[in-house]
């Protein structure tokens, strides 16, 4: 991975005041970063004006229902693991509810006028970014019990706009920003695509086309796959090649995580998927083909279709359903693995994405025997690390209280095997592994299939 573009003068400060906000029950302040020179009046303007933006009539409903009955609290792998109320999954949104009331509820002018509902402050939005940034993975539980349908998971994603408008996220966060902002990566300028390609190419005996001015399929990346997970770009160049198709990547578009989506930049999430959709446009592709990993579903295949403005031109898909098609279609066969495995639901793709069934065929194909998890399928439980908490290196003792709970469920299988489909839980999940001195590692669903292709 290349050294990302360095931080600017004046852009780093981390503080630890106290703040005001009101249902903190941790002793200690939570820690933020703030990035930029705005004054502290400028910075609340610029998240105020971002959350009106967004008040349309499903957040006006989503914050005015909450009937309190708790449920999302016990869905919330963070406020499970450590009982802390903060991490209420309803609680999270409580200056957005404030900045609803004074700026865009039914009353608003009597509610600004009367000051019956406090404006948010700096202190308050700084206190905020421990909750939407470091125990909130977006991963949409909460809202999955929720008996109001309250998408706390959406709504989150809308506060981050707004935090992010007002520079206050995670630095590690906005380090990558800045990264993506110039070179459409986090990981790597464009221009270094072809040879990053070549050296996996050699390492791996596979060949991997690049910037060909015409394919069928654009193939796109997450960065591990660029830096510490170079096997799974090698053997998606395998599965390809053994089905024909003409593909390529390009250096036009070739990083689909997205860190526009996790980090609330709404312009940056809009360029990169551009960048996808116009380069696959441009060489004729029909489809766009997506990593193994979570956030790129969420931002091209489900957000794309709100700001395109017209039909997406181009199919996108997620790895799983790929694979389950060249399998069930008969394209690719597979050696029979014939073990015990159990499988971590992606969140972004099973419970946002809808994705359940696939990873279960391809699963199935590879002759798994699957013993699932206690909580699976569109209940299962977030790895810990979604949302941009996995890049976030503070959240690291939370998500380790997460991690525990995964392996817990992982060991009451006795599978043999664990195997996930997306990158980013599989990063989180060996990071977890390796603090807690585990010997299991989770497998990549599309490493099991290229590694099992019969002749
Ligand atoms: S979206 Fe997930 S992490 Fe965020 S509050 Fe809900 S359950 Fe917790
Ligand atoms: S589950 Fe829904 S209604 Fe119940 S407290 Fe949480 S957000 Fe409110």
């Amino acid at each position: 991975m290349r050294e990302p573009p360095g931080r600017s003068q004046g852009e780093q400060h981390r503080s630890a005041q106290h703040g005001g906000y009101p249902v903190t029950t941790t002793p200690t302040a939570p820690a933020f970063d703030r990035q930029g020179s705005q004054g502290d009046e400028e910075r609340v303007d610029a998240a105020m004006r971002s959350f009106v933006r967004e008040f349309g009539r499903t957040t006006a409903v989503h914050l005015e229902s909450c009937v309190h009955c708790g449920l999302c609290a016990e869905a919330c792998h963070f406020h499970v693991t450590t009982g802390d109320a903060k991490y209420t999954p309803i609680r999270k949104l409580e200056l957005l509810r404030r900045a609803y009331w004074r700026e865009a509820g039914p009353f608003a002018p009597i509610v600004r006028a009367l000051g019956l509902v406090k404006k948010p402050g700096i202190a308050d939005l700084q206190n905020w970014q421990e909750l939407l940034y470091d125990s909130c993975t977006m991963c949409g539980r909460c809202t999955t019990v929720c008996p109001m349908g309250i998408d706390i998971a959406e709504l989150v994603k809308e506060a981050r706009h707004g935090m992010f408008k007002a520079g206050l996220i995670p630095e590690r966060l906005a380090l990558m920003d800045r990264a993506a902002q110039q070179w459409g990566s986090p990981a790597t300028p464009g221009e270094d695509l072809p040879d990053i390609l070549a050296e996996v190419s050699a390492e791996y005996g596979v060949e991997i086309p690049c910037d060909l001015s015409a394919a069928d399929i654009l193939v796109t990346a997450a960065p591990a796959e660029l830096g510490d997970h170079t096997k799974a770009l090698a053997d998606a160049a395998k599965i390809l090649n053994r089905t024909g198709v003409k593909w390529t990547m390009h250096q036009g578009g070739f990083d689909a995580s997205n860190i526009g989506f996790n980090n609330g930049d709404l312009e940056l999430q809009e360029r990169l998927t551009r960048a996808l959709v116009d380069t696959a446009v441009k060489i004729g592709a029909h489809t766009i083909l997506l990593p193994e990993c979570g956030h790129a579903y969420g931002a091209a295949r489900w957000e794309a279709a709100k700001w395109y403005g017209r039909a997406l031109p181009v199919r996108i898909i997620h790895m799983t359903e790929y694979l389950d098609e060249v399998i069930s279609s008969g394209r690719i066969h597979l050696k029979k693995v014939g073990q015990t495995a159990t499988f971590h639901d992606p969140c972004q793709i099973v419970r946002r994405g809808g994705l359940e069934a696939a990873a279960r065929r391809v699963l199935a194909a590879l002759g798994f025997e699957l013993i699932e998890l206690q909580d699976h399928g569109m209940t299962g439980y977030c790895c810990g690390g979604g949302g941009g908490v996995v890049s976030n290196q503070r959240a690291a003792p939370l998500r380790y209280k997460v991690f525990d709970l995964k392996k817990q469920q992982v060991e009451a299988t006795g599978a043999r095997r664990f195997v996930t489909s997306c990158g980013q839980c599989r990063i989180t999940l060996e990071l977890g592994a390796k603090n807690a001195k585990w010997d299991k590692t989770p497998e990549s669903l599309l490493e099991l299939v290229a590694d099992n292709l019969a002749d």
